[in-house]
């Protein structure tokens, strides 16, 4: 039987990593490795990057992979791109798999913008306290707005001085609660909140409280990524390796 590559990054990886290790089929996850202790997996894993396309080619062949499940968060574009070209050169069966988009709900405030770089523009503001929920990749691109607070919710604690100036930088990792994050905006006073539309439950709570405390949230929109099988859930993953890629056991 083939064996399916996992790119890993997301609650969804994980959820599909337990799922094939279950029905016993073979499967490798990959971390990019920006996590310093991510949670053991049922299922062997992999660490860092492939060396761009060729080396993910290479890494297809040498392991016998048929099927990849692009499991990487939405925000992941690179990683994405390789993928699609790598599974075209290697014929290995490529599917997406990621949560259907955050829409906004009556009551929502937000203001949506193209990408990081927009969502900078939109904070040429006087101070404010804002939540910057981004993960810790484009911290730097705020470092031109240091008029306001930051506060930053991390995996890991930082190693090396962050790039914005005034912060409050906790540490936790999710899924979180409506009423963990309607407690943290109202204990350090945030105005306002910018998020990435990842979609899915995993950090929801953040924008459903930021509509309970009718602030406004700059939702940065995902990056485009080039057409592809997608879908949402784990057991769509499962039909789709079983009957689409016959990876059944
Ligand atoms: P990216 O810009 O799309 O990828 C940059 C490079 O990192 C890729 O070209 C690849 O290196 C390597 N890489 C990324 N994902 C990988 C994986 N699952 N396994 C092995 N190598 C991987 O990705 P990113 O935005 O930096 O995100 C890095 C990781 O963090 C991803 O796994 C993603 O799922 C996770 N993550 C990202 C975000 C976000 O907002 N971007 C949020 C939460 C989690 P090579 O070219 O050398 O193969």
């Amino acid at each position: 039987m083939g064996k399916t590559l996992i790119l890993g990054g997301s609650t969804l990886a994980t959820a599909l990593a337990s799922e094939m290790a279950a029905a016993g089929m073979p499967a490798v996850l990959s971390y990019a490795g920006r996590t310093e202790s991510p949670l053991a997996q049922p299922v062997p894993t992999r660490t860092g990057g492939f060396g761009g396309v060729d080396g993910l080619v290479t890494f297809l062949n040498e392991n016998s992979i048929t099927a990849i499940v692009d499991a990487t968060h939405p925000f992941a574009a690179q990683m994405s791109a390789h993928a699609i070209e790598a599974a075209s050169i290697a014929d290995a069966n490529l599917l997406a798999l990621e949560p259907a988009p955050w829409t906004p709900a009556p009551g929502d405030k937000w203001i949506c913008v193209a990408d990081i770089d927009a969502a900078v523009t939109a904070l040429d503001t006087g101070a404010q306290r804002i939540f910057l929920a981004i993960g810790r990749l484009n911290l730097a691109s705020f470092a031109s707005r240091s008029q306001h607070h930051y506060l930053l919710r991390l995996v890991d604690r930082p190693k090396n001085p962050l790039p914005l100036p005034n912060t409050t930088v906790i540490i936790e990792r999710g899924p979180f609660t409506l009423e963990n994050d309607i407690a943290l905006m109202q204990t350090h006073g945030i105005d306002l909140i910018v998020a990435k539309n990842a979609g899915g439950n995993g950090a929801r709570a953040k924008i459903d409280a930021a509509r309970s405390l009718k602030l406004p949230v700059i939702m940065v929109e995902r990056p485009v990524i080039a057409e592809r099988p997608v879908v949402s859930t784990v057991s769509e993953t499962m039909h789709w390796l079983v009957h689409e890629a016959d990876l059944g056991v």
